[in-house]
């Protein structure tokens, strides 16, 4: 059998960093000589390749245009391509890989985000190995199929689907977990893969790439004595299209006349309102306490047991459609992606 290919995509993040051995600064990585840096990359049985963004950026920065050059890349490198690993700043992988679930419709070939919480440079980096593992996950074949065709995030030996994962840590090397999804892999001696949640699908269409995201939305995290001009303010955003409300336990809220009036009004107004719960993990089930089933008799469309980042892709993706009020909630409560349960 030939050799996977697999294209590495570095977008920025402290993965590719390297500290100056005199001055300690930490500087970008130079990606074309990646296999001098990293020479255990020659001792992987696939033919790799880099591309990096023109200008490396810290993940705080990533924004739809960031997002749609990721996913033109793998457009254009698709059919090249086994397999794809992308390297990505940290602190809103979870968001990125979300979202690029959403855009790479009909994908069948793994998209893997990584990176590290030390630099590729430091004596004591963690990315070597998330790199490497990454890399070994995204040459998986099986039956000259692909094992892995859906867009994952690798990190401390663990392989979890992308849009379950949420940032839990800002030191650990553990820094991601999945708390209502088991993970699709685990590194240890072996390379263990749970096949049983993996994706299956098996797309005879073409990969196609949805850039149509609609960034008029908002987040509101509620909290015990939340007060009307807040949550009047937030409503009140010029151009909000859909907002995810973040509410506690099993999808609760205030039952205070104000809270109820304001959000069934901005419903009424064409508002999409998601509720997601504010739990770590667990879902939303709506009418299950007196304090949310108001929430349901209002429109409230539930997010299940997505995170909320899942939810910010989604909604970005799902208004980027010209689809009645009755579609845009029934896709919102399906998996599309395997995002929610
Ligand atoms: N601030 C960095 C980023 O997200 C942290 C990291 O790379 O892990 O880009």
């Amino acid at each position: 059998m030939k050799k996977p290919k697999i294209l590495l995509i570095y977008t920025g993040g402290t993965i590719g960093m390297v500290k100056d051995a005199d001055s300690g600064v930490l500087t970008a990585f130079d990606f074309d000589s990646l296999l001098e840096r990293i020479p255990e990359l020659r001792l992987l049985d696939c033919i790799i390749d880099t591309i990096s963004f023109d200008e490396p950026i810290d993940s705080s920065n990533m924004n739809t245009e960031s997002w749609e050059n990721m996913a033109g890349i793998i457009e254009i490198n698709y059919n090249d391509y086994d397999g794809f690993v992308v390297l990505h700043g940290s602190d809103t992988m979870s968001y990125s890989a979300s979202v690029l679930s959403f855009m790479l419709e009909y994908l069948m070939k793994p998209v893997i985000f990584t990176g590290s919480q030390l630099p590729i440079g430091d004596l004591r980096t963690d990315a070597k190995e998330n790199l490497i593992t990454s890399i070994q996950l995204a040459s998986l074949y099986e039956d000259d199929m692909p094992v892995i065709r859906e867009v994952c995030l690798y990190f401390e030996y663990k392989l979890y689907r992308g849009n379950r994962t949420t940032k839990i840590n800002a030191e650990h090397f553990e820094a991601f977990d999945s708390p209502n999804f088991p993970t699709l892999a685990e590194s240890g001696v072996h390379l263990k893969i749970n096949h049983e949640f993996l994706r299956k699908e098996t797309f005879t269409e073409q990969l196609i790439v949805r850039t149509q995201l609609d960034t008029n939305i908002g987040v509101l995290k509620l909290f015990p004595g939340i007060s009307e001009p807040l949550v009047k303010a937030i409503l009140n955003t010029e151009g909000l299209r859909g907002l995810v409300i973040e509410t506690y336990g099993s999808g609760n809220a205030t039952t205070e006349d104000w809270f109820i009036n304001l959000l069934s009004e901005a419903i009424k107004n064409g508002l999409y309102i998601i509720n997601v719960t504010q739990c770590s993990g667990g879902s939303v089930i709506m009418g299950k306490y007196a304090t949310s089933s108001q929430l349901k008799r209002i429109g409230v469309i539930s997010g299940k047991d997505i995170t909320t980042e899942a939810a910010v892709a989604k909604l970005m993706y799902l208004l980027g459609y010209n689809i009645s009020h009755e579609e845009f909630q029934s896709y919102f409560e399906k998996s599309l992606r395997g995002e929610l349960t």
